[in-house]
């Protein structure tokens, strides 16, 4: 008999009831340590009082009135947004998949609007992950995310990600642009070769290709800095965020250059939800807080002290962990022992990781942790390392 919640996840049996910073708390009242944070979401930890404050505020005055007018709150997100990145303008959605589609349709639409409807094919790379709508798995490409729902959606020419010469062949007359996670987080934490997005943008620009950052797991602080594509040393044309923008509450935008959203005219694009009052209240209030002063350098001096932990950790224990990867707070364990099997020993110490593919376990802490929430994860991750050196040796 078919559950009454359709079965598409593997859920693992707990169910939390609160949360307060760092933490998670169960049923029994059994605390977590999250350094998941809801795949990369709750950017400031779980019912942080300014984040509650300011949806209390907002609740009480208004939910929603659809975008048939104007929304102040979206308004005042749009302004911050665009003063502190590349874009001139911004679209609301929903969620990271409904930023990427916009920023596909706005690729699309940009080469309409200029004369060559053609060209109308994105460079995507092996690994990649966008969503889960028809158009975004056709842009990641994964055989499993695809199988069994009809025609994959046209138009999306897959690379292996760092492979510039590849990116160089795939590229014809009917190519729009490319799309591309600054670090490839899914696939586990795949950080590209030093120099590679650099190229990317300066081939766009010989080859008047659009280059569009999916910056829905890597945005908002995530690796350091507010958004990856600044530490490559360039600006995208079109970029997609989600997870972390609401902080916990369902969020995505796409941030474009006037140039690149020329073609979203009125009547191109829409949603009745995106950009709503509430949305625009935790938005809002999330950058109030990533933006303040010393925020993001506070995440790249926990990121260093985290990975200095985490090297010692790999020294030690060699025959589980394999590799560190990452950037900021956005790192991955590849280890030789299996990642669920791992994942689910720390669960036992009451610690939360993600898996993500290539036996990788996620570490996405919130943003704001300190150093003695560091120091509590070591030990969950040194217990989880021990065990299955004890059960090697016992063998
Ligand atoms: N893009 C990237 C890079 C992601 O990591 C994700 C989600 O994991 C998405 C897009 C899709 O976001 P959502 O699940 O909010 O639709």
């Amino acid at each position: 008999m078919i559950p009454p919640l359709l079965p598409t996840y593997n859920r693992a049996d707990i169910a939390f009831d609160r949360g307060e910073g760092p933490y998670l708390f169960d049923e029994k009242n059994e605390r977590y340590l999250d350094f998941g944070s809801g795949i990369a979401v709750s950017a400031l930890g779980h019912a942080h009082p300014y984040l509650v404050a300011a949806l209390r505020e907002q609740a009480g005055k208004l939910w929603h009135t659809s975008n048939l007018y104007r929304v102040l709150g979206q308004e005042r997100l749009a302004k911050r947004l665009i003063e502190a990145s590349f874009a001139d303008t911004v679209f609301f959605a929903n969620s990271g998949a409904e930023a990427v589609e916009c920023a596909i349709k706005m690729a699309r639409r940009f080469h309409y609007a200029s004369g060559a409807p053609e060209r109308y094919r994105l460079i995507t790379f092996e690994g990649a992950f966008h969503g889960r709508t028809l158009a975004t798995i056709a842009a990641g490409g994964s055989a499993q995310c695809l199988e069994g729902f009809g025609p994959k959606v046209e138009g999306f020419d897959s690379v292996p990600f760092g492979d510039f010469d590849a990116v160089v062949r795939a590229t014809g007359p009917e190519t729009a642009g490319i799309l591309v996670e600054p670090i490839q987080g899914e696939v586990g934490v795949h950080v590209p070769p030093p120099g590679f997005l650099k190229r990317l943008r300066e081939f766009c620009d010989a080859r008047g290709l659009l280059l569009v950052f999916d910056e829905v797991q890597t945005g908002i602080g995530r690796t350091g800095r507010l958004f990856a594509y600044e530490e490559a040393g360039l600006v995208p044309d079109i970029m997609a965020v989600g997870k972390g923008i609401g902080g916990g509450f369902p969020l995505g935008a796409c941030l474009a250059s006037e140039r690149a959203a020329k073609g979203m005219i009125p009547g191109t694009h829409g949603s009745t939800y995106g950009g709503n009052p509430l949305a625009m209240a935790a938005g809002n209030a999330v950058l109030d807080i990533v933006l303040e002063a010393g925020f993001l350098d506070r995440v790249r001096m926990i990121s260093g002290s985290m990975q200095q932990h985490l090297a010692m950790l790999a020294a030690e224990h060699r025959s589980v962990i394999a590799e560190i990867r990452g950037r900021g707070l956005l790192l991955g364990l590849r280890l030789h022992v299996p990642a669920a099997s791992f994942i689910a020993r720390l669960r036992e110490s009451r610690f939360l990781g993600v898996g993500a593919t290539e036996n990788v376990v996620r570490l996405l802490p919130p943003l704001n942790i300190e150093e003695r929430h560091v120091k509590e994860a070591m030990a969950a991750l040194v217990a989880a390392c021990a065990s299955f050196e004890t059960e090697r040796k016992a063998v």
